[in-house]
């Protein structure tokens, strides 16, 4: 027995015997808004899943993993396609721009975070229970239309499909014709099944081939061509040889080496050449502070020159001191106050504010209260200070400014 904890069994059928180990997970799109039949369960997947939250009322396990399900065509000779080892779910939606805009459907390649979280579930369940890993064959391509045949370039060929290992789509399934799930938002659906909590126990996942050196298959963890594509015009931006491929969507080992460059230069470890998210982080940070040096240049004009970058550094870095010091120095007043402040805790009974006796308590809520409303910026800081000198129980700089 192989139930998924929390999905729903108010539509179950039965399957046939597994012929291969499940190693593979086939998405599908219903191409509808609602649950399906499936003809009495002849043509059910394991799992129907509706967008939306990991609740029961969005998961409907159809079949117990432990046996295959029945939403492939399979044809005589040939692989094993619903009992050559995988699991299969179909994503309710449609994933045609065109058919789902004109029935109103859900159109799933512009399906959110949000609207993937009941999917990532059920695939973090499945990594749990048969150990799929939560990887696709980076090389794999998803069209979106013009691709409904049996012979379409990007179905694997018999070896490909029976080795295969990880998640990919009816698309992709031999002996088959349709095209769905299209061009799903898969890498992103691999990392919310990487990093969500599956329904019910279940542990942390492992999305891919960290550990494994680049050059192995899969060498990235579910990205699509376009996002390799964007990988590859960071690197070509930090000024690193793609060699005459270029930005081709392609991971192959220049482009890996590239990455290892890339993180060896910013320190980044392990220097695998895999594009992980210690790297897509440290190359974020870069890009936004170039991002904000180039804003300053552009809006700063020096006698009618233009700066060079190098002096808008130097500049900004002087800034950088002079806030510093102002730092310091509000630092520096505000531990005066706090003392002040202390004292006054250290005091006994009523104080008088305006000729009117309040509590020690009160006093010191209001001046926190004065703190909270000033800590807009540094100006406002200093401005509360100068009054604080007048009214020395007043104004106390909250820790988080300093330092
Ligand atoms: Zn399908």
């Amino acid at each position: 027995m192989a139930i998924m904890p929390g999905a729903s069994r108010v539509q179950k059928f039965s399957g046939n015997r597994h012929k291969r180990t499940v190693t593979k997970i086939v998405l599908h799109t219903t191409e509808g808004s609602s649950w399906p039949g499936y003809g009495g369960g002849g043509s059910a997947p394991h799992f129907t899943v509706k967008p939306g939250k990991a609740t029961k009322a969005n998961i409907r396990q159809h079949i117990d993993t432990a046996y295959s399900a029945k939403a492939l065509v399979n044809r005589s000779g040939g692989v094993e396609t619903n009992n050559g080892g995988c699991v299969q779910i179909e994503f309710v939606g449609s994933c045609d721009r065109a058919y789902a805009k004109k029935h109103g459907l859900f159109f799933t390649e512009d399906a959110d975070d949000d609207d993937l979280a009941s999917l990532a579930a059920v695939l973090a369940w499945i990594h749990d229970e048969h150990g799929v890993p939560l990887v696709i064959d980076g090389n794999l391509d998803w069209p979106t239309t013009n691709a409904a045949y049996r012979t379409a370039p990007q179905r694997l060929s018999y070896k490909a499909w029976n080795e295969y290992r990880g998640v990919l789509g009816h698309t992709h399934v031999p002996e088959n014709d349709h095209w769905d799930p299209g061009a799903f938002p898969i890498a992103r659906l691999l990392k919310l099944a990487g990093g969500s909590k599956p329904l019910s126990g279940g542990s942390p996942l492992v999305t891919g081939s960290a550990g494994k050196a680049w050059t192995e298959s899969p060498r990235v963890n579910g990205f699509s061509k376009a996002e390799i594509t964007s990988i590859q015009n960071v690197l070509l931006g930090f000024d690193l040889d793609l060699g005459h491929w270029g930005a081709d969507g392609k991971y192959g080992d220049t482009t890996g080496e590239a990455v290892q460059t890339l993180q060896a230069e910013l320190h980044i470890t392990p220097t695998d050449g895999i594009y992980g998210p210690g790297t897509e982080k440290a190359v974020m940070t870069i890009k936004s502070d170039i991002a904000e040096i180039k804003k300053n240049t552009s809006s700063i004009t020096r006698d009618d020159k233009q700066v060079s970058l190098r002096q808008e550094l130097a500049d900004t870095k002087t800034t950088v001191l002079e806030l510093r010091k102002e730092l310091d120095w509000v630092r520096r007043v505000a531990e005066a106050n706090q003392k002040r402040i202390d004292k006054g805790n250290a005091q006994t009974g009523p104080i008088t504010r305006h000729g009117k006796e309040i509590s020690l308590r009160q006093e010191l809520a209001d001046a926190k209260t004065v703190t909270i409303a000033n800590a807009g910026g540094i100006t406002a800081i200093q401005k509360s200070l100068d009054e604080a000198d007048v009214d020395a129980t007043e104004a106390k700089v909250p820790d988080k400014i300093q330092g």
